[in-house]
């Protein structure tokens, strides 16, 4: 056993003198046999310095349960194992007490509470856990499963509680697609406008155009999109969100088009037009809180005001007469700097 230097004086009741005093409590690194493995743990114990016994140490109960507690601990983590507080992280993230995360699994009302505190759970129910928290639809699916455990009112709770986290994982996936479509544009160079992809930006900036641009579909949103990059980018030799755009029939449109609509400041509604699905773009942050510089502002107004009010087809038309449409070919990153004979917008 080592020592450790953390000691100090409280004042509590001395089991060998049976009086209040004060007396010595410390720290030191101690083994103790977990499920037939010795483990180290760090072990809290007092000595009354009155006694002139020579074994002169105690452990009050509750004391001795939090030794016990970190045995187990160092147990876990040896063995790969949830800890007791990453199981409670787990089931606070969807806001369940012990008795409902036991429940959700189908387990016994006190599973979970003795995981946290007494014994140490086995492999498989180490497993189960951690896919509750890796896996939202796999703690839905489960939840479902047990549901005659909830009332119907707790039963709705959890699962609006999981559906959130559902998703968020929805989200990570989108970005993570997004990411991965910009791989070859890690650098700043003269195909991302000198700005390496900012998804939050994208976010901001959609979230902006959705608030202040009347009926925003896809189409023309992406159109924004590069008008605002290529302004940016004539006025501060640098673009505002990063995107990378190509050449296509309707005009420049970003690497990640499809998911860069699902970042979590925006949401997308179906809408039927005429015999035509259209996406309309809906911010779902409040547009005053983004801290955009107002250099940024400058430049999403200018946008937002030359080309807000044209319809689809008009904004096209307009892309269409852009020198840095008309000097690539079909497919083709548009570089940023043909934006320097942008036309002027007004
Ligand atoms: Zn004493």
């Amino acid at each position: 056993m080592t020592e450790t230097n953390s000691k100090k004086l409280v004042e509590m009741d001395c089991p060998f003198c049976d009086e209040y005093h004060s007396v010595e409590e410390g720290m030191r690194t101690a083994q103790a046999l977990v499920k037939g493995e010795i483990v180290h743990y760090e072990q809290v114990y007092y000595r009354c310095a009155v006694s002139s016994d020579e074994d002169n140490e105690f452990v009050p109960a509750g004391v001795m349960d939090d030794n016990l507690l970190r045995a187990r601990n160092a147990y876990r983590t040896s063995e790969g194992l949830l800890s007791s507080e990453e199981i409670a992280q787990i089931r606070e993230v969807y806001g369940l007490s012990q008795s409902d995360f036991a429940a959700l699994l189908g387990w016994g009302e006190v599973t979970v509470t003795r995981y946290e505190s007494k014994s140490v759970q086995d492999e498989t129910y180490d497993r189960v856990m951690r896919m509750v928290s890796d896996n939202p639809l796999f703690a839905l699916e489960s939840l479902d499963k047990h549901s005659d455990r909830f009332s119907a009112d707790k039963y709705i709770q959890i699962r609006r509680r999981i559906i959130e986290r559902v998703s968020v994982g929805v989200h990570f996936l989108k970005q993570q697609e997004i990411r991965a479509a910009y791989v070859d544009y890690v650098q700043e160079t003269d195909l991302n406008g000198y700005q390496v992809l900012d998804l939050n930006m994208v976010g901001n900036v959609i979230a902006y155009y959705a608030d202040r641009v009347p009926n925003l579909y896809k189409v023309k949103l992406m159109k924004l999109l590069w008008y605002t990059d290529a302004l940016c980018l004539r006025r501060h030799r640098r673009a505002m969100t990063g995107l990378v755009y190509k050449h296509m029939p309707l005009g420049a449109l970003p690497l990640g088009y499809n998911e860069i609509i699902h970042l979590p400041s925006v949401k997308v509604v179906e809408e039927l037009l005429g015999d035509d699905i259209g996406y309309r773009i809906c911010p779902l942050v409040a547009t005053d809180d983004l801290n955009f510089t107002s250099q940024e502002l400058n430049v999403l107004n200018t946008v937002a005001m030359a080309l807000g009010a044209m319809r689809t087809q008009e904004i096209v038309d307009y892309m269409h007469a852009e020198r840095a449409y008309v000097a690539t070919a079909l497919n083709e990153v548009i570089p940023f700097s043909l934006a320097k004979d942008l036309r002027e917008l007004r």
